[in-house]
């Protein structure tokens, strides 16, 4: 039998907390035939919402999930965690300065990133979902220094699913159809999906969309303006397509992209295509054996680069800020 794989999801009984437990305990985050062992970090307010959540976990009787600890201390949520995944963050209320916001998330992410750093496995892996999701990660990364900087990765990948959909729609093609789209920058509206280098049925996507106002006009707005529209419509926020893109993230991470495709990841920069090095920034990537590589060598055209390059000045000035916050 297996060792179970530790994984800890901090706002467990948060809206994404209660889309995202339930499947990771079914097998779906690492595969149908990995146990797992969860840890639910919550503020001590939340404790006894998580507490109902692991009640309700237990009467799935998921034949995979080997245990569940509910804490409210970093240091024993993190002990011996796999996986990852930082989910609750302080939201922006009304009249927020940006600036008390990213301090306000600054003290749970430095703490959290420490943990990670005393406490995790050798083979930790963490994804940020709780926004401003790029900078907490550069910030937990900053935290963690005996910890691979690359194992801090912040998500893009609904952003990535959103534009899959969004294509598929307009061009009549299944989603399964399309490789190859990315999603660079920063998991705001700055984002920019790109479709230069995407294959629909193996034909380079934007020649086959042929229409260069539609990607400026709707493609692009509609998919960096899709958490807004749900908000708009449901009265409530994209919870369920988040978890459901958290559980992507991390499986591919894990069993790999397919030969001849890659998928979108924040990922701490090289310094690949003009991204500042160091920053938590979205790239195209291909995963392998539990590893991920920055795709290399696309050719950017004028309408990417500009859009890339907005979305980069908007994390270094996110970097800049918590760097005199003095949280990195
Ligand atoms: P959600 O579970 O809906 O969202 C959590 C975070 O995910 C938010 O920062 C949210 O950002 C972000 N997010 C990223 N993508 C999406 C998306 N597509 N749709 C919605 N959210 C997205 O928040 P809740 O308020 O329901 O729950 C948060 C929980 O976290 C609470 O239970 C709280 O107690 C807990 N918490 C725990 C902490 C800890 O463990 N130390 C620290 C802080 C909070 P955005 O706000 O921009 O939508």
């Amino acid at each position: 039998t297996r060792t179970p794989v530790n994984v800890t999801v901090t706002g467990a009984a948060g809206q994404i907390g209660y889309a995202l437990l339930f499947r990771i305990a079914s097998g779906q985050l690492l595969g149908a035939d990995v146990p797992v062992s969860l840890r639910l970090l919550e503020i001590p307010q939340g404790l006894k919402a998580a507490e109902g959540t692991a009640m309700e976990l237990d009467d799935c009787a998921f034949p995979l999930l080997k245990g569940i600890d509910i804490t409210d201390d970093p240091n024993k949520a993190f002990d011996g965690a796999n996986v990852a995944l930082l989910v609750g963050a302080r939201p922006r209320t009304k009249g927020m300065e940006r600036g008390d916001l990213l301090e306000a998330n600054g003290g749970i992410f430095k703490p959290q990133g420490k943990a990670i750093n005393d406490h995790a496995a050798d083979d930790i892996k963490v994804l940020v979902v709780g926004n401003p999701a790029n900078t907490n990660a550069l910030i937990a990364r900053a935290a963690a220094p005996d910890v691979p900087a690359g194992r801090f990765t912040a998500m893009t990948r609904l952003d990535h699913n959103r534009a899959l959909t969004q294509l598929a729609q307009k061009t009549g093609a299944a989603v399964s159809d399309i490789k190859r789209l990315t999603i660079w920058g920063n998991h705001s509206a700055t984002q920019y999906p790109d479709i230069f280098h995407a294959e629909i049925a193996g034909k380079n996507a934007a020649e086959t969309v042929g229409d260069e106002t539609w990607l400026a006009e709707t493609f692009i707005p509609t998919v960096a303006k899709r958490g807004a529209a749900i908000i708009e419509a449901r009265g409530a926020s994209s919870a369920a397509s988040a978890a459901n893109a958290a559980i992507d993230h991390v499986h591919t991470w894990v069993n790999g992209t397919a030969e001849g495709d890659w998928t979108s990841m924040g990922v701490v920069s090289d310094g690949s295509y003009g991204v500042a090095e160091g920053l938590i920034s979205s790239f195209p990537v291909t995963t392998k054996d539990g590893a991920y590589e920055i795709v290399q060598g696309l050719d950017i055209n004028e309408f990417s680069r500009t859009r890339i390059d907005a979305s980069v000045k908007e994390l270094e000035e996110e970097r800049d800020a918590v760097r005199a916050l003095g949280l990195i």
